[in-house]
């Protein structure tokens, strides 16, 4: 059997080559290998978060795996078929839920039947996608594109406290719609979301003012939680556009003005809206993988991150698909491209056959 050779290092060097590996190698069956995972970070190997993905990936397809210890910078994955089912998943740290749904959620896309999945840990963390980001900005697009999901945010949790917890409710897809991304339309509404757990509510609101201060007139919305959710604060500016809701976000520190907190979020708030794209940096690419796997698709951004790099390399390894990137005056456009014969060999990978008819 064929197994896929990654190096971590490689790109980006971070978690989520690790984490597109172990979504694709479930999708296709194709196991893969892993070396010097993580190799590009501060402390490298598996934290929490991504043993709890390989772990959570493993309960979903009756992996076999090699190496998930803490620590570890090189794994084995074998996958099997991946069954529907209700789970639940322990981070046990502050480490970021969402990244955890979004590594198993596309697997369950293409299982025997609906799945419920549920992760504890950190559901607030700096970055990683808030779960406000995943439930406005990348929830819809997947809706669009033909999934059925629901995300819930049953409890907060932030860094280093954790103790959040999401809850995802999702179904095989029956049939892929393609996503093409490539102009906004004019902005509908702009909120600033104030969220403050065992921090007084007061620093939302001037987190708030200052952000329609920078940004103009916003609608607001404090979220006061128990403390018991904190301590935390973080101030979510959320654009809404006919195509596309975006997200922007900035976490409170201690020892740094609210106003400083307001003006991290309302910079790259203004970077994204001023650009005139519709896909911002961070959900450009969380986009990938799900357009890789419709077999169609493309969109405009306005950062060629090497986020967005590395994971286009790790996707065109383990899937029949090549992205086109092209930078102009008007952004980075990026298209899936699908000729004739990676259509032909698509079909092969008998998961994808199936629901694209
Ligand atoms: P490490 O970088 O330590 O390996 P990691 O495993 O958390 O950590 P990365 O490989 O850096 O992962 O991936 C982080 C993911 O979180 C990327 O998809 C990135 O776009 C996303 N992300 C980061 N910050 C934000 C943000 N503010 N809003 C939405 N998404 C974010």
């Amino acid at each position: 059997m064929k197994w896929i050779e990654l190096d971590g290092s490689r790109g980006e060097g971070g978690g989520q080559i690790l984490r597109t590996a172990l979504s694709l190698s479930m999708i296709t069956g194709i196991p893969f290998a892993i070396e010097r995972i993580r190799a590009g970070r501060r402390k490298p190997g598996l934290l929490r978060q991504h043993l709890t993905a390989v772990q959570a990936a493993a309960a979903v397809c009756g992996a076999e795996v090699e190496g998930a210890v803490a620590g570890s910078q090189r794994l084995r994955f074998k996958p099997g078929p991946v069954r529907g089912g209700d789970y639940r998943h322990a981070i046990g740290s502050a480490g970021s839920c969402t990244l955890v749904l979004q590594t198993v959620l596309p697997a369950l896309w293409f299982a025997d039947g609906p799945s419920t999945l549920r992760v504890s840990g950190g559901t607030h963390n700096p970055a990683a996608p808030p779960a406000d980001f995943l439930i406005r900005s990348w929830q819809p697009l997947m809706q669009r594109m033909g999934v059925t999901l629901d995300i819930q945010l049953l409890r907060h949790g932030f860094y280093p406290a954790g103790g959040g917890e999401v809850l995802a409710s999702t179904a095989p897809v029956a049939a892929w719609q393609p996503l093409h991304l490539n102009a906004r339309g004019d902005l509908r509404r702009q909120a600033a979301v104030g969220v403050v757990a065992g921090v007084p509510a007061e620093v939302a609101k001037r987190e708030m003012q200052r952000a329609a201060s920078q940004l103009g007139v916003l609608d607001e919305e404090l979220r006061v939680l128990p403390s018991n959710e904190g301590p935390g604060n973080v101030l979510l500016v959320v654009l809404d556009y006919p195509e596309v809701t975006e997200v922007f976000s900035a976490f409170g520190e201690r020892g740094v003005p609210a106003e400083t907190v307001a003006d991290r979020a309302a910079r790259e708030t203004r970077l994204f809206r001023d650009s005139g794209v519709p896909v911002g940096e961070h959900l450009a690419d969380q986009l990938l993988l799900p357009m890789a796997l419709a077999g169609q698709g493309s969109f405009t951004t306005h950062v060629l991150s090497s986020h967005l790099q590395t994971n286009c390399k790790v996707i065109e390894e383990f899937l029949p698909v090549r992205f086109a990137i092209e930078e102009s005056e008007k952004g980075v456009s990026v298209s899936l491209l699908c000729t004739d014969a990676m259509t032909a060999e698509r079909q092969d990978i008998s998961v994808l056959a199936d629901i694209s008819g």
